[in-house]
């Protein structure tokens, strides 16, 4: 016969208000298999824990029903306790008598009854228990980034100051994402490169860092701590050993400047063969193959090979798959910019003076296509100048969460207009959104520079004597303002990457309503995704500015750390496992795993589950039509017991 303990626990008054906990006791001291019965006021705590210890070590208690929270709040803490007397961890189970409920329920005489229930089916459930035994895996030390922005140059950085290798994959031919898009930072007015261009020539310098720029990832196999990742390397049909960026090649190409920049913003022209901005890292050329003649239409006679002195132009090259071992992988593929041509009412795309916000980072830029000087594009120096907020966010016909950046980011350029031309500065805001450290008072500082501050957002955009209005509602003053001026500027707001979802398949992790990369708890685990070993930084996961980029990095790199470190890790028993004999090979188990768990082994004609990738939801159990699909910690007569509460 089993032996088990049942403890009740008061949780202060969050459960002994509602359910008569003496009355508990009683109850279930009759039920069989029942050896000893105690409660107590906080059974997490170690006096508490200590209760269930002693008897397993003087009454042999084989088997214990902890009644108290759920058991997402202290499962671990009583498994624990458990371990700690020799008992196998898995013969615990919790009666969630709070949650479901305590605090559910007013009427006490009821509830104490839903608990007896409730107790009753954990006594069931617990005899039915079987010791189960976790494994361990060993995790491989090197780390998978995906996606080169500050955010993967930081988590990068710490990864390898750690002692660990990192491979670093980039899409596009440069590392720094947005921030190398930058002009000066707020609040501090940094300028960007300045306080950049030290970590990503780090980044090539680190022997630690093998970085494939012009890739991304098309494949992962594996789990925590054992990944199999499949990059795609794309040819830029430049050796990058020979290349000295000497930019010869760029002068040669018969494609005289007629692709637009995308560094620039679409502000300047390019050509076929280019180096994307003089500072670019690594500082080498690449070859757009949708604009080059040659590989387009084989109509240049290589222009850019002849001129090249290094002969470093290699039309050859081909598309590489490339297979590393990885043990963690962080996901840091940044943000999209609003698209604002979405919402015409503001002339985007029709009036050639109204920009982007990252479109005046170009044009502020000394690196950028008018080397700083804020220009219209006559070329003639604006008057009076508008930056509009709030452009694609907090707006139910575009995105309703706020960008969080783009308040600080209007007043940045706001000042920078202002210092360098003069003009008169409207700013059209809702509220403003300054949270950050030295937020306020940037704020307060751009407000006694002159810049006129307009409460009320830009309704509309349009012509109007050879100058542009913007219309607003000021709702201070409670009257509707048109405000001529000269050039518009829209507080376009971040967007999910229009590929995330591709993303999202490949890794197979989630997407939260708003299209970014979902974490696995949005203030516990803000950094851990719902697939083990993959880990998220920067604005991949959210809209944000670069402190919080660079600490969420940080924090994602001490987590791949502390599992690198760890060396090996427990693979939890209460996973599925499919019974070969009863398997029929009908695959319905793999289309509804959501972890991509299953496989199917050909040779054999069944499915196999990949143990550490489980995560034991039971959707595989629910849908096997031959009962071949089982889950340990959840056997038919686990689930029986618990339904119909009879002690086996
Ligand atoms: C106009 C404007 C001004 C701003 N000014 C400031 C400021 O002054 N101060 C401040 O703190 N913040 C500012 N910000 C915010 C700042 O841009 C972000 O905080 C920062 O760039 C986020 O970095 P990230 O690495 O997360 O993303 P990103 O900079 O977007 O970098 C992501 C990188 O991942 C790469 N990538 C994407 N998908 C893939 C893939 N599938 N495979 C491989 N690589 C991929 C991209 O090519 C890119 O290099 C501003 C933002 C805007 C729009």
């Amino acid at each position: 016969m089993k032996k088990i303990g049942v403890y009740i626990c008061h949780c202060g008054t969050n459960i002994a208000a509602t359910v008569d906990c003496n009355e508990l006791v009683h109850f279930s001291s009759t039920l069989p298999g029942v050896k000893v019965t105690r409660d107590y006021r906080y059974l997490c705590s170690d006096p508490g824990q200590d209760l269930i210890k002693k008897d397993i070590r003087e009454l042999s208690i084989d088997r214990v029903v902890v009644a108290a929270c759920s058991p997402q709040m202290h499962e671990m803490t009583f498994r624990n306790a458990l371990s700690e007397e020799g008992l196998n961890p898995y013969l615990l189970h919790i009666a969630n008598i709070r949650e479901q409920c305590s605090w559910v329920h007013k009427d006490r005489e009821k509830a104490t009854e839903k608990a007896k229930h409730i107790l009753q089916a954990a006594v069931g459930r617990v005899s039915h228990h079987e010791a189960l035994e976790a494994r361990r895996v060993k995790i491989s030390p090197s780390v998978l980034i995906v996606g080169a922005g500050i955010a993967g140059i930081q988590a990068a950085l710490t990864i390898v100051y750690g002692g660990s290798k990192v491979f670093l994959v980039e899409k596009a031919p440069y590392i720094g994402g947005h921030m190398a898009q930058l002009d000066k930072t707020f609040p501090t007015l940094d300028c960007a490169s300045c306080i950049f261009t030290p970590k990503t020539v780090e980044v090539v310098r680190n022997k630690n860092i093998q970085l494939l720029i012009c890739s991304e990832v098309v494949n992962i196999k594996g789990y925590v701590g054992n990944f199999i990742v499949t990059i795609k390397k794309h040819p830029t049909y430049v050796d990058p050993s020979r290349c000295t960026g000497c930019g010869e090649c760029m002068e040669a190409c018969v494609l005289k400047r007629e692709v637009l920049s995308e560094f620039e913003e679409g502000m300047a022209l390019r050509r076929a063969i280019y180096i994307p901005f003089p500072q670019a890292v690594p500082l080498k050329a690449v070859v757009d193959k949708k604009s080059c003649l040659f590989l387009t239409k084989g109509k240049c006679k290589k222009a850019c090979a002849e001129a090249c002195k290094a002969c470093a132009i290699d039309f050859d090259q081909k598309e590489e798959l490339i297979e590393k071992e990885v043990g963690s992988i962080i996901i840091a593929t940044g943000y999209d910019l609003f698209d604002p041509h979405l919402l015409p009412q503001y002339g985007y795309g029709i009036y050639e003076n109204v920009i982007t916000n990252l479109q005046f980072e170009r044009l502020a830029s000394p690196s950028g296509p008018t080397e700083g000087e804020i220009l219209l594009k006559d070329g003639t120096v604006p008057k009076a100048i508008a930056f509009l907020h709030c452009i694609g966010s907090r707006d139910e016909n575009a995105n309703l969460y706020c960008s969080r950046v783009c308040c600080m980011a209007s007043m940045k350029q706001a000042h920078l207009a202002k210092e360098k031309t003069g003009a008169e500065i409207y700013e059209f805001y809702i509220d403003i959104n300054a949270f950050g450290k030295g937020y306020q008072e940037f704020y307060k500082r751009v407000r006694e520079e002159g810049i006129f501050f307009i409460r009320g957002k830009g309704s509309e955009i349009f012509r109007r004597d050879g100058r542009l209005v913007v219309a607003a509602e000021d709702t201070l003053l409670g009257t509707p303002v048109e405000i001529p001026v000269d050039l518009v500027v829209l507080g376009t707001g971040l967007v999910s990457r229009h590929d995330s979802e591709k993303v999202a398949q490949v890794m197979g992790i989630s997407l939260s309503p708003d299209g970014f990369f979902m974490e696995a708890h949005p203030k516990l685990r803000p950094v851990s995704t719902n697939v083990d070993g993959i880990f998220l930084a920067g604005c991949c996961q959210g809209p944000k500015d670069i402190p919080d980029t660079v600490a969420q990095a940080s924090a994602a790199a001490a987590e791949v750390m502390s599992l690198a470190t760890k060396g090996q890790i427990e693979v939890e028993p209460t996973i599925a496992w499919i019974d070969s004999e009863l398997c029929a090979g009908c695959k319905l188990c793999i289309e509804v795993c959501p972890y991509s768990a299953i496989e199917f082994l050909d040779v054999k004609g069944i499915s196999v589950v990949n143990e550490p990738l489980c995560k034991g939801c039971g959707a595989c159990t629910a849908i096997c039509p031959n009962k071949a699909a089982r889950q340990n910690h959840f056997t038919q007569g686990q689930v029986l017991a618990e339904v119909e509460g009879v002690v086996g």
